[in-house]
């Protein structure tokens, strides 16, 4: 199900703007700004380190900054639209399933009716309850990383009229840059910040120990607006002035545990699987969950293209699983190290330094060459 998610952006790199692209989806469509790269601060608004990201010759990088809403309007419109081939998607809200049958693709549902598929794709995000008919019971369930982010965007004139200019570091002069505020401490306090939509708002990403007990606090009940507002100022205590004040401009603030999830031992079972978070949920601090999504469905439609009947499928998911589970579990724990300690220079340079994606199909080209002896160029 696709749901309207009120706030925050997500950055896609190479490998999410190749899948993108290739379905047929613009930059301009889903509105997004070219990144040209991150800058570290410290917090007294000290650049600290930079990076850039290639442009290519016509103009455009593969890094994109999107807010994830119209990501998500644009892949829907793909499934439901009647442009290619094929019959439309049709989506189906509020059903709610109750039993899963992995091997045979039987779904139940509340009301009592049932469907037998071809395929399930468990993409239910971090709790989800595909996977736990796919992997074993005794896999640790996904656990708190040690941060609790807070996301929000705001309109670009809100920013200049808090600070009574665009905030230096903040300056899109030389570009769309990622830009990182690290406090240095132990409690390993940060701001990931970036614009998005045409460059309308600024989105917002910080993150505090999820230990302390105000954050605690936050994360178990809903409190009033203006409460998490004062808690976030304190938390954010030594961090530029102007952000703080930001924090009672906006109407909407979301407190987020991160959760991450030990590898999983396999993404499929029979004729199910599970790709995005339901498959790897990571930290968000190499941006790469929803990247790694997309992959996945890059290398689902290509290995699809060769089923040739009902029966085939759950042997093409074995294929699937054996090329896009071990890449997904090392962009795991990367994130996982990136996350533990956000400073002004390693996470940024591992980030940016991202390989481009293979596609699924020369993957797999690729090992049967080696299997058949021959050097690969
Ligand atoms: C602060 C933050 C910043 C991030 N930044 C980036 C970034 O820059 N780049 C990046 O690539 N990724 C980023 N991510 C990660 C990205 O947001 C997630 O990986 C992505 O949203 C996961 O997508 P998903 O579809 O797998 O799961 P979700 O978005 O969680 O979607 C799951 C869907 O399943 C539905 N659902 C759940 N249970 C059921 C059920 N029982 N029945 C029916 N429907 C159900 C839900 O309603 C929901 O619509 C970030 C995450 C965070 C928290």
């Amino acid at each position: 199900m696709i749901g309207k998610e009120s706030s925050a952006a997500l950055g896609l790199q190479t490998n999410g703007t190749s899948v993108v692209e290739q379905l047929g989806i613009t930059r301009k469509e889903i509105r997004g700004d070219t990144g040209s790269g991150y800058r570290t601060y410290n917090i007294r608004e000290e650049q600290m380190s930079t990076g850039r990201v290639a442009f290519r010759p016509d103009g455009e990088t593969g890094f994109w900054f999107v807010h994830r809403q119209d990501l998500k309007d644009a892949l829907l419109r793909r499934v439901t639209g009647f442009d290619g081939e094929g019959e439309p998607i049709q989506v189906v809200y509020d059903s709610h399933i109750v039993e899963i049958e992995p091997e045979l693709g039987i779904l139940k549902f509340a009301d009592g009716s049932s469907v037998e598929a071809d395929l399930i794709i468990g993409a239910d995000g971090i709790h989800s309850k595909v996977r736990k008919t796919v992997i074993p019971s005794s896999h640790p369930e996904p656990s708190l990383c040690g941060l609790c982010v807070y996301r929000f965007v705001v309109p670009m004139d809100v920013l200049q009229d808090i600070n009574g200019q665009m905030p230096n570091i903040l300056t899109l002069d030389e570009g769309n840059f990622v830009v990182i505020i690290a406090a240095g401490d132990e409690g390993n306090r940060n701001m990931v910040i970036y614009p998005c939509r045409e460059l309308q708002l600024m989105n917002f990403v910080c993150g505090v120990p999820d230990t302390s007990p105000r954050v605690l606090a936050q994360l178990k009940s809903t409190g009033s607006h203006e409460s998490l507002i004062n808690d976030m100022i304190e938390e954010f205590e030594g961090f530029p002035g102007w952000i703080l004040r930001l924090f009672s401009r906006t109407t909407l603030i979301e407190p987020f545990p991160v959760i991450d999830q030990e590898p999983l031992p396999t993404y499929v079972k029979g004729r199910t699987m599970l790709i995005g978070d339901a498959a790897h949920a990571m930290t968000p601090y190499q941006a790469q969950a929803t990247n790694q999504a997309l992959e996945e469905v890059e290398g689902l439609n290509a290995i699809l293209a060769d089923a040739s009947s009902r029966d085939s499928i759950p042997d093409l998911l074995k294929i699937w699983d054996s090329i896009r589970r071990p890449h997904a579990s090392v962009v795991q724990s990367d994130s996982r190290d990136s996350q533990a300690k956000v400073s002004t220079t390693q996470s940024s340079d591992k980030f940016l330094g991202f390989k481009p994606y293979v596609p699924m199909m020369e993957v797999l080209a690729r090992l049967s060459t080696q299997r058949a002896g021959n050097v690969v160029p």
